[in-house]
């Protein structure tokens, strides 16, 4: 029995493991050709823009830019050449071939409301420990627009904007001060009508309290915060976010209810308006 396994790390939270499942397709695969199939595990539209990174991509067939709809599994996503795949470690790391630029959204129909008040996803007054475009984390095209609130372990949280569930990760213990941890954060992501996602990062275990496909309304409870993934302090990482035909998710700017027109500003405190 032939039994092939594969390497999918996609880097640098542009996408954890768990938002697609790439699979080696059976029925399409020969003996000179590896057929891939992908999964969109996400309840959004997701965009794949791929760009050969080694000249060895040109033996491989797949298309530069593909939406996935919700839910949806393409087969023939990649047809790679066996004999370019390194059999003594039964892996093929995609990695060596491409960058891959991914959002939550369709980029082609996607527009975000730019007028939209989002909510302090918390109640209580807390510090923001990192703000947009901190240097610590909030430095890519992707994070620039994020918000690190210091939220404590075990505080609720709350849906900044209604819309629907897309994806859940919650059964992280796991936290750390490099990038190695960066797919043990737990989350919740939240689709907003005009196709934008909204991110909750660094959630406790167990830490979701929405199920994927649940509709939330503004202000309902989403999660426990916690301290999971690429941290070394308990906080909420919140970010919303759309896809571009070229960068795939970038952050975007967003305005809070009591603070419209003003930035908040890193080691401020702030709290809902009453
Ligand atoms: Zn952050």
């Amino acid at each position: 029995m032939r039994f092939f396994t594969f390497i999918l790390l996609f880097s640098i939270s542009i996408c954890q493991a768990q938002h697609v499942s790439i699979k080696k397709d059976t029925i399409h695969s020969t003996k000179d050709t590896l057929v891939f199939s992908i999964k969109n595990n996400m309840l959004s539209p997701m965009y794949f823009k791929i760009n050969a990174i080694n000249s060895s991509a040109s033996t491989i067939i797949y298309k530069k830019k593909i939406v996935i709809k919700p839910a949806e599994k393409i087969s023939n996503f990649m047809k790679v050449p066996r004999r370019i795949i390194d059999t003594t470690k039964k892996s093929f790391n995609f990695y060596k071939y491409f960058k891959f630029s991914i959002g939550y959204s369709n980029p082609y129909t996607v527009k975000h409301d730019d007028s939209y008040v989002y909510l302090l996803p918390y109640k209580r007054k807390k510090k923001l420990i990192q703000g947009n475009f901190g240097n610590f984390s909030h430095d890519h095209i992707r994070s620039y627009h994020a918000f690190d609130f210091g939220t404590k372990i075990g505080d609720t949280i709350y849906a900044a904007r209604e819309g629907k569930v897309v994806l859940i990760k919650e059964n992280s213990k796991k936290h750390g001060r490099t990038r190695k941890f960066i797919n043990d954060g737990n989350f919740v992501i939240i689709q907003h009508e005009d196709g934008t996602t909204a991110s909750y990062y660094h959630l406790n275990f167990n830490g979701a309290l929405v199920e994927k496909g649940d509709i939330v309304k503004r202000g309902q409870i989403i999660g426990i915060s916690g301290m999971t993934g690429f941290t070394t302090i308990p906080h909420l990482h919140f970010v919303v976010h759309k896809a571009t035909e070229e960068e795939g998710n970038v952050s975007v700017p967003i305005q809070f209810e009591g603070y419209v027109g003003k930035k908040l500003k890193k080691g401020k405190r702030y709290a809902r308006k009453k």
